[in-house]
Parts: C-alpha cells; structure tokens; sequence
C-alpha cells in the first residue's frame, strides 16, 4: 500500500495520468517548428481527425483498458490483503526485459496482421493511421478493440509471462505509456533520452504512419528486432527539410514501395 492506495489501483490508474502530463508536457513545449519532422501544414492537410476526436477517440480507449486492468488485477489477486514483497532490484531488471520482449512480440504480429488482413484494417487499424502526422497525444488514438488487442492484452501477457508484481507494473505500464506517446510525438528532440537507447523512436515510428512506410516498421513500441529478423525494416535517414526541421527520409534500396 502506498498513502492507503492499493498496488493494483495505481497499476491501473497511473499509466493514464502518466499518458496524459507526457504528453501534456509536448503540447506545452508548443510547436518547436525546427524539430518538427513535419510541417504544421502537413499535419492540417494530411490528419483527418480533429484533435477534440482524438481526446475523445484516446479516452473511451483508456475506460477499457481501466476495466481489464481492474479486472486482471482481481483474478491474480489471492485475497489475503498481504502486498507481495518485491524480489531484488535485478530481478525487477529482467521482469521489465521479458515484459518489453513480449509486448514487442505480441504487437509486431498482431500490428503486421492488421495491415494484411483488409477488413482489419479498413474497419480497426486505419483509425490510428488517420494521424498521418502523429502526434504526442493521439498515440492512443485507436479504434477500441485494436486498443484491446494491441495494447491492454499485450501488456497483460507482459505482466503474467514476467511475472513482475502489481507494484512492478506500475512503473512498467508507465513506462510503457511514455515510450508510446514519445514514438509519436512528432518531434526529433536533442537530448532525447530514447533517441539513445532506442532505435525505435519517433522517426521509425513516423516511417510507418506514412503511405510509403504503411507496410514497414511494424515494430512497437522498444525494439526494432522484428522488423530486422522478418525483413519489414525500412532504413531512413534524417533530412533537413528547407522549411526548417526535420523530417524522417526513407533510403529506397532494394524495396518495394507498395
Ligand atoms: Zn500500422
Ligand atoms: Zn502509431
């Protein structure tokens, strides 16, 4: 217990306000036109959903993860009240490198598969590919059974396949959330610490949400594996673009742009 609040509730609540202030934080940064990888003109011509759609869209998207969260937390719960003790900092460490292992594994072939599967994609998928040029708040800016799908069913297994404690997952699922909305947030900001760590960020990320990349960079939200091991890496390179900023390039050797 922490200030009398239940492990499982923060483990359910805190990655929505987590998902909120982040990206909350880009919105206050403001426009930032010279890291942009898009113009502001691209992004008014080319996103088809109003930015109060998106709110709206990303909220009933985040009642249902609430649900199943509550819910995952009842059944594992044993009933006794008492917190699991948490296992030692290096477990902890490797509980979160299987729990991203499987929420990339999860979602790199349920993501593949809703852009094969046509229906999927006409009616699920292509919701969050309106955002064209993504931003920070609409990373979650999904048609609600694909937030299911991809998202809560995917941190779910992370949580039962790591084994990780309610109080572990906090800071996962928080975590989580961060990558996300950062892999969306439309900027290449110096100093960004998962520029560093991550080759998937907001630039590989950006490949995907693009017509020509729609078939590429499948991988999200940690690693780019997949897509290397199965041949869907799309190679890019950061341009500067002549109204300022950048923007993400792809380098078209040897693919099929379909
Ligand atoms: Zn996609
Ligand atoms: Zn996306």
């Amino acid at each position: 217990m922490a200030f009398g609040i239940s492990d499982d509730l923060l483990g359910t609540f805190v990655p929505v306000a987590v998902y909120w202030i982040y990206s909350g934080i880009y919105v206050m940064l403001g426009d930032l036109e010279n890291y942009r990888l898009h113009t502001k003109a691209e992004e008014k011509a080319k996103n088809v959903a109003s930015k109060s759609t998106v709110v709206k869209g990303v909220l009933v998207q985040q009642v249902f993860q609430i649900a199943i969260s509550l819910l995952l937390f009842t059944v594992v719960n044993d009933g006794s009240g008492v917190v699991q003790p948490q296992p030692s900092l290096l477990v902890i460490l490797g509980q979160f490198m299987i729990g991203m292992v499987v929420i990339d594994t999860w979602q790199y072939f349920m993501h593949r598969y809703m852009h094969i599967n046509k229906f999927l994609y006409k009616h699920i998928h292509s919701k969050h590919h309106s955002l064209v040029v993504p931003y920070a708040f609409g990373a979650l800016y999904n048609h609600p059974l694909e937030g299911l799908i991809l998202d809560t069913i995917g941190g779910v297994l992370s949580f039962l396949l790591s084994g990780m404690t309610p109080r572990t997952s906090i800071f996962f699922f928080s975590f989580a959330t961060i990558k996300t909305v950062d892999d969306h947030c439309g900027l290449w900001l110096p100093g960004n610490l998962f520029h560093l760590f991550f080759s998937n960020n907001s630039a590989y990320h950006d490949i995907h949400h693009q017509l020509y990349g729609n078939k590429y960079n499948f991988s999200q939200p940690f690693f780019v594996a997949w897509d290397r091991i199965l041949g869907t890496y799309m190679p890019y390179s950061l341009e500067k673009r002549k109204e300022g900023g950048l923007e993400a390039r792809p380098i078209k050797k040897d693919l099929k742009m379909n």
